[in-house]
């Protein structure tokens, strides 16, 4: 990026929308709130616009955007959603939940990375609704992290990465979920997520008979092999300090967590909050006591740690049924996949 601009921090009003509404048909970029994460969002049919989402973040232009639309009389122009992605739309949106559908020619290939398809969603955060209502164009965001970073769940996360290099923030404050959204491919007969979210393998199968869940949610992938999920094949959600998950039973895991703590001169631990008494007097940045809490909590602590001056964390693994899932594959990928099972 060559020229630093002067990036604004505004409270949603109704001004505010209006501008963000004026910068997106401009061809600049606005980072606004859903109920995932943030997104950095771009007029998705403008191309040079959405060129400069890669420039302001860092990233490779193979890993491809998402695009929000706030009604469904939107996707038409867009793409050719099957049967199956309908009947999810219908059920799930607006929520967390982005649907890959054939795209048309009017979407540009900068959009999907070349792919033929292109990932739909319509969040119900009202400010991206309403951001996405007053603007009329659809609109391609990533999360609006620099690339590698933990998402963004405050303004104050997307300010940190994207000062000087995008003219508006939109402040919703917190994100609800703190995961980005479950990607499904709903293109065959029985639905695959290809990254989980809070719309949960669970919730699609009781829908529509049965979901399954790519077999590289949750492994590294390997030399050579394609990613369903482009992002998922990037380093991604890393801290600075070095990322260790401890799996097994709570007593294991703490026994485990604590020897490699007291190894350490500058260690913190991520416990779930039943297991808190677990550590002592040790240093720790809690997660919460439900799957759904740490899901709110994971990205916001990676970056907490950083700020503490952290050189290592020591996580312990949460269950991967339902939002744990999601939880376990950001989880794993900051930790580059550095996971010990301590029951063996
Ligand atoms: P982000 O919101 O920053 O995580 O970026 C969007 C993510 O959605 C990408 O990293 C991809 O993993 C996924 N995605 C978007 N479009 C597609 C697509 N057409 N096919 C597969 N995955 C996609
Ligand atoms: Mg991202």
């Amino acid at each position: 990026m060559e020229k630093e601009i002067k990036t604004r921090v505004l409270q949603p009003t109704a001004e505010a929308l209006r501008e963000a509404a004026e910068l997106l048909k401009r061809g600049e970029l606005v980072a606004f709130p859903t109920e995932t994460v943030y997104g950095l969002g771009a007029d998705a049919l403008n191309a040079d616009a959405v060129r400069s989402i890669f420039a302001a973040k860092n990233r490779p232009a193979d890993n491809p955007l998402i695009v929000h639309i706030w009604d469904k009389s939107q996707l038409d122009a867009l793409c050719e959603p099957t049967e199956t992605a309908l009947k999810l739309m219908d059920a799930f949106w607006p929520g967390p939940l982005t649907v890959l559908c054939r795209r048309k020619p009017t979407v540009p290939d900068v959009v999907t990375a070349g792919l033929d398809t292109v990932g739909m969603r319509m969040p119900s955060h009202p400010v991206a609704r309403e951001m996405l209502r007053v603007s009329g164009v659809p609109v391609a965001a990533p999360s609006a992290n620099l690339s590698t970073r933990p998402s963004p769940t405050t303004a104050a996360h997307v300010l940190e990465d994207m000062d000087g290099r995008i003219p508006l923030i939109l402040d919703g404050g917190a994100c609800d979920f703190g995961v980005e959204s479950t990607v499904l491919d709903a293109s065959g007969p029985v639905p695959v997520i290809l990254r989980p979210g809070a719309v949960t393998r669970e919730m699609v199968a009781e829908l529509v008979g049965a979901c399954e869940v790519a077999d590289s949610v949750m492994r590294p992938l390997k030399e050579g092999e394609t990613a369903p999920s482009p992002g998922m094949k990037h380093k991604h959600y890393a801290p600075k300090g070095r990322l260790t998950i401890y799996r097994g039973r709570a007593e294991a895991v703490a026994k485990a967590i604590c020897e490699a703590y007291d190894r350490e001169e500058n260690a913190v631990i991520l416990p779930l909050d039943d297991h808190a008494a677990l550590y002592g007097d040790r240093r720790t940045l809690p997660m919460g006591r439900t799957l759904l809490d740490a899901a709110h909590h994971l990205f916001a602590s990676l970056r907490e740690a950083d700020h503490l001056g952290y050189t290592r964390l020591l996580a312990e693994a949460v269950s991967e049924e339902e939002v744990g899932l999601a939880v376990m594959n950001r989880m794993a990928r900051a930790a580059a996949f550095d996971v010990e099972d301590v029951d063996n």
